[in-house]
């Protein structure tokens, strides 16, 4: 369980819909997937039904490294909701594959966060049901 939850204040669970349920299914097996265009081979995240590039329906889970880099991040000094505890840090990642994810670092202070960084996925349950990825510094 995270520092940043308040058990008593539950969070915002994400909306599971059928473009993204691919994504949730992997999450609560511990695995990261992203959708890939089964046409030509294009990584993207946030799952979205079309290939931006070659405009296929067509698409598979594939899983990834779970590696990346920290693309650029934000501290929040104030809660937006009283269900997290700040201070806490929301990341954006480049993934090896190429996507951008949105996520928390887990065992790092909001100051010892860079720019680079390398990182690895880790899974948090965070409550019955629900499982988050989350990024720790690699080395
Ligand atoms: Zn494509």
């Amino acid at each position: 369980m995270s520092m940043v939850y308040d058990t008593e204040h539950p969070v915002p669970i994400p909306p599971i819909i059928w473009d993204n349920m691919g994504y949730w299914e992997g999450i609560n097996r511990h695995e990261l997937v992203f959708q890939r265009c089964k046409e030509c081979g294009t990584w993207r995240h946030p799952p979205r039904p079309v290939c931006p590039k070659c405009r296929s329906f067509e698409k598979e889970w594939t899983p990834s490294t779970g590696k990346g880099a920290v693309y650029s991040w934000v501290t929040y000094q104030e809660s937006p909701h009283p269900g997290f505890k700040a201070p806490y840090s929301v990341v954006l990642l480049e993934m090896e594959e190429g996507v951008r994810l949105v996520s928390n670092m887990v065992d790092i202070k909001p100051e010892e966060i860079s720019i680079g960084m390398p990182v690895e996925v880790v899974f948090e349950d965070i409550a019955e049901g629900l499982t988050l990825p989350k990024f720790r510094k690699v080395g």
